[in-house]
């Protein structure tokens, strides 16, 4: 499943072909997807302008004057770039045809993707109203994760994993980072200290950050906005590592389960 990075590359390599192009057309071809593609986008969006394309979370966010599209990739969503009537593949859902006489394309075969349409502030709309802060922006802090964490009694590696606390912590990624920060992922989230809440956002930020400039640690195939394959693994440090070697002191790296997700740990560096 394509998680936070692996969205954000897609942006980053679809962003410059869509910026400032006005859509000549939309084809839907299977409405069915996780939602109802609305009717409204074909009829809305031809002749509108691509003013932006953002992420939030892990919904590509395409903004023109008129409403923003809300894009998501689901478990097996792929967008690409092709000239315009391409031939299609099976599972080619959707075009949103461009005037530069290229075509974005939504290939998704397992349809738990999403294309949306809103007029409202697309931050209004009740898939991203709830969501917590991105984990670059400057309110996800120590202090507010502290404060977040006060009183609250889940482990905190499932804390961390709760879209209403901080988005796009996936489960690779909470591994890591609670690694880098030195803080057992066992513990209650509310006895976590300040000074290890900021040791654990500065870790998101670098783990997530790390990702992202090599492409997503995705464990399967997965094809970028530019329609290439090329993502490789994150050199990973904890993660599908038990029995091995701690990197930091050699001890095992030890594996459980919390909430019901594979957790990897070093109980020596983790205290
Ligand atoms: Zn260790």
């Amino acid at each position: 499943m394509p998680e936070l990075p692996e969205v954000e590359t897609v942006r980053r390599g679809i962003a410059p072909h869509l910026t400032g192009q006005i859509v000549t057309e939309v084809v839907v071809r299977q409405p069915r997807l996780r939602w109802p593609v609305p009717e409204e986008l074909a009829l809305q969006l031809p002749g509108q302008i691509i003013r932006r394309v953002e992420r939030r979370a892990k919904y590509l966010l395409l903004r023109t004057d008129a409403g923003t599209v809300i894009l998501h990739l689901g478990m097996t969503g792929r967008l690409r770039l092709l000239p315009a009537y391409t031939p299609l593949q099976k599972h080619d859902h959707a075009d949103l045809v461009l005037a530069s006489g290229q075509c974005l394309r939504f290939n998704d075969s397992r349809r738990f993707g999403a294309l949306l349409w809103t007029t409202q502030p697309a931050e209004q709309h009740p898939l991203l109203q709830a969501l917590g802060p991105e984990p670059f922006d400057a309110t996800f802090s120590g202090a507010y994760l502290r404060r977040r964490a006060q009183g609250r009694t889940p482990a905190i590696k499932t804390f961390i994993m709760d879209n209403h606390i901080v988005v796009g912590v996936g489960n690779i990624y909470a591994n890591e980072a609670l690694f880098a920060a030195g803080i057992s992922p066992l513990r209650p989230a509310g006895q976590i200290t300040e000074v290890e809440c900021e040791r654990l956002t500065v870790a998101i930020r670098e783990i997530l950050d790390e990702a992202i400039r090599q492409g997503g640690t995705t464990l399967r195939d997965f094809i970028g906005g530019d329609g290439e394959r090329g993502y490789f693994q994150q050199s990973l440090r904890v993660y599908d590592r038990h029995g091995l070697p701690c990197a930091a002191c050699g001890q095992p790296i030890q594996r459980c389960r919390i909430g019901q997700r594979a957790t990897y740990y070093c109980p020596h560096c983790q205290p």
